[in-house]
């Protein structure tokens, strides 16, 4: 059986990476790519990059680093946002991976293990998740900025919300801290760029907007999904469907099961709320998503659909998200590993 079809243009991330490298100004856009490029593939989405102009990305852990250091060659700065943990130093070492140093004990790490090996700083500025605090940077700055640092970032908690008072206080957090060092600087990402100018400082790091998502509302859509019917059958009203006898038929109707469940990524949090589309024609999900499998509505179909689209034109990410009360990243890095993947564009 032919399976469900997960396509990805790498011409429309390319095209949103530029459209975010705009955005971004005078100010060089580096591209996250981590968790294998929000599910997409690094491997493939690095190297369209690369030759699109990116030259400095940035990966979640060295594992994943390393694995895009083999697809982009010697020259590109890859950057690892959870620095230089226990176990790191060879990886870091072998792929030439930069770790942005997270707290004195990682700094203390580093200079240990890879003295005169290239490294980053991140800071926090509030959201209190990665990076040294205001007091230990006060302390360790002027030894690490003698070292050399590449950069020096912060990240943003509330950038989605434009008029968040978050957003400023984070800012001038990040300026009371860096002013004086003389350091290149990054504070934005997707959320962050489309702030303005302020927030922009050195280098932005974009991710989910590469790949199609909010808040990033100009992006080119990038990921295509079909789905095929397995079966079709007609149910009389007052039959049920699926686990749980969760749908009941409320007159004769013509029901779909598709091939893709929870286990692709398509959440059980979709049941009763999410729709898939043949062309532009809607057509419910009916009972419980299971996990390789859904059932959906096609009664008002006027011929038998050999396959369904779940993410095409006619809803994106992050309307798909919004149905099943998640964020389009969640979706997107969900997707898994059963599709029939295949990129399409110049960079394929
Ligand atoms: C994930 C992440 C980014 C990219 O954020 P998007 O909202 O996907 O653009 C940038 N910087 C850090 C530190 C991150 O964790």
């Amino acid at each position: 059986m032919a399976g469900s079809k997960l396509t990805i243009d790498l011409d429309a991330i390319v095209a949103n990476w530029r459209a975010l490298a705009h955005a971004s100004g005078h100010t060089e856009a580096g591209a996250v790519i981590k968790a294998d490029a929000y599910g997409l593939g690094a491997s493939r989405v690095g190297p369209a990059l690369a030759k699109a102009g990116a030259r400095r990305f940035f990966v979640a852990l060295s594992e994943e680093g390393a694995i895009l250091r083999r697809a982009l060659g010697q020259g590109p700065e890859i950057y690892v946002f959870s620095g230089h943990m226990a176990g790191d130093t060879a990886s870091i070492a072998d792929h030439a991976l930069i770790p942005l140093l997270n707290s004195p004990e990682q700094v203390a790490r580093h200079r240990t293990a890879l003295p005169g090996h290239p490294f980053g700083i991140q800071l926090d500025t509030g959201m209190n998740r990665l990076g040294m605090e205001e007091a230990e940077w006060r302390t360790l700055s002027a030894d690490l900025i003698a070292d050399g640092p590449r950069l020096i970032m912060s990240h943003l908690a509330c950038a989605d919300e434009a008029d968040h008072p978050m957003n400023a206080a984070q800012l001038a957090a990040f300026r009371r801290m860096t002013d004086d060092t003389g350091v290149a600087r990054s504070l934005a990402a997707t959320g962050g760029i489309l702030l303005g100018p302020d927030y922009h400082f050195d280098m932005t790091r974009p991710g989910i907007g590469l790949y199609g998502g909010l808040p990033f509302a100009g992006a080119q859509p990038v990921v295509h999904l079909s789905l095929p019917v397995i079966q079709i059958r007609d149910v009389a009203a007052d039959e049920t469907v699926g686990y749980g006898n969760a749908w009941t038929a409320s007159e004769p109707s013509r029901i779909a099961t598709l091939a893709a469940g929870y286990a692709d990524g398509l959440i059980r949090a979709m049941t009763g709320r999410a729709r898939v589309f043949a062309g532009d024609t809607p057509c419910p999900l009916v009972g419980r998503v299971s996990m390789d499998m859904m059932g959906v509505d096609v009664t008002h179909l006027d011929r038998a659909p050999e396959v369904l689209d779940i993410l095409c034109r006619a809803q994106g990410v992050d309307t798909l998200a919004d149905a099943a009360g998640t964020i389009g990243y969640e979706i997107l890095t969900s997707l898994g590993n059963r599709y029939e993947r295949s990129y399409t564009g110049t960079g394929a």
